[in-house]
């Protein structure tokens, strides 16, 4: 079952007025899935998506956000790096009216990889992102 989450919000709201000040006001919805999501044999903890025009028109969401079963098991502090993981995903500028998902720049974001460390991901029990790749 997919819920919106509050707490989820909550933290990105942090994020995003602390770190990524470009997506104040981006229409994002938090959701939670109570049920694990894999990619071949690989966890996927989160993923973020792109509302089509439709949807968007329909609902004024313009990104979906969401994390899985296993992102429950993950320290806060990896819950935190995960959602800022995510956020990068969302590639939004009104003014020039973009609307799209980022792809990863490395095989992480550079900037997760500066900010934390090559093993951040050892440090704080998380393995892999959403794409399973590392
Ligand atoms: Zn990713």
């Amino acid at each position: 079952m997919y819920k919106t989450s509050t707490e989820l919000s909550d933290m990105a709201q942090e994020i995003i007025e602390t770190a990524m000040p470009r997506l104040i006001g981006c229409p994002i919805v938090y959701m939670t899935s109570d049920k694990p999501k894999k990619s071949g044999n690989m966890i996927i903890y989160a993923d973020a998506e792109k509302a089509t025009d439709k949807w968007s028109a329909l609902t004024g969401v313009n990104f979906v956000i969401t994390f899985y079963k296993d992102a429950e098991g993950l320290t806060q502090k990896a819950r935190h790096i995960l959602m800022e993981h995510e956020l990068m995903h969302i590639g939004w500028d009104p003014d020039e009216g973009t609307k799209k998902i980022v792809p990863h720049d490395v095989q992480d974001f550079a900037a997760i990889l500066n900010k934390y460390g090559m093993d951040w991901h050892k440090a704080q029990q998380v393995s892999m992102f959403e794409e399973g790749k590392r």
